[in-house]
């Protein structure tokens, strides 16, 4: 009966043995399964981050698209009425650029086009928002700037854009941006009348002979 007694002993702790081994193996299934999930989860996460960069983002230039421009402007302006903080906007479009595709083509337009958005963009703060609004017309909005120093920051620009050399294979040109520059006041109800006041200033920037920057100090606005 003490060999019966043994065998059964020996035979309990076979199946605890196995037992043990049968947990071990589901232990590393789910640490293997928990990784593969964690490997998912941050390919979805990193997938989606794509999306929003690519629903954000002008693919010619890298910049903000209208899209977001407008979004993202709205936010500003209302956090810049509610704070009273100082808001300016600007209102940029490349000068004559038709010739300029007429002449070199329109590849050279789009390098034209982004050698703006780069050099533009090394001007800027991390906090302003550079956006192509579409074909060769862009829009900056600037926080915490007020007119006067919107128009140094817009002047600023107009001078790096038309220093900057475009290449065309066999020779380079020169290019000029007028801008148009709009801060808000008691009297802007909404983005909309910023971005009006900014784009008149734009035409009449255009009007006076184009390369230059509106309004002049004078008249405030
Ligand atoms: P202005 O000084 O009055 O602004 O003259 P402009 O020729 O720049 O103005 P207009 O609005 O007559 O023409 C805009 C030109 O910009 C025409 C169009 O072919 C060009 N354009 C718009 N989008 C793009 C683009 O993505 N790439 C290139 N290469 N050209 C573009
Ligand atoms: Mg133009
Ligand atoms: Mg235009």
């Amino acid at each position: 009966s003490s060999v019966r007694l043994r065998r059964e002993r020996l035979r309990e702790l076979d199946d605890i043995a196995t037992a043990v081994e049968a947990f071990g193996a589901a232990l590393a299934q789910i640490s293997e399964r928990t990784a593969e999930l964690e490997r998912e989860v941050a390919e979805r996460q990193a997938a989606q981050a794509q999306l929003l960069e690519l629903a954000t983002t002008d693919s010619l230039t890298g910049l903000r698209n209208r899209r977001h421009f407008m979004a993202t402007a709205s936010q500003e302006f209302e956090r810049a009425r509610r704070y009273q903080t100082p808001l300016s906007l600007l209102m940029l479009d490349a000068d004559h650029f038709k010739s300029i595709n007429d002449r070199y083509g329109h590849p050279v337009g789009d390098e034209a086009l982004k050698t703006l958005a780069e050099h533009g963009r090394r001007q800027l703060r991390e906090i302003d928002l550079f956006a192509r609004l579409g074909g060769e017309e862009f829009a900056i909005l600037l926080p915490q700037t007020d007119f006067i120093a919107a128009r140094a920051v817009a002047e600023r620009l107009r001078q790096t854009i038309a220093e900057q050399p475009v290449a065309t294979g066999q020779e380079s040109f020169h290019f000029t941006v007028s801008i148009g520059v709009a801060s808000l006041d008691a009297h802007t109800m909404d983005l909309h009348d910023l971005l009006r006041h900014a784009d008149d200033a734009l035409y009449q920037a255009k009007q006076h002979g184009r390369n230059r920057v509106e309004p002049t100090l004078a008249l405030s606005r």
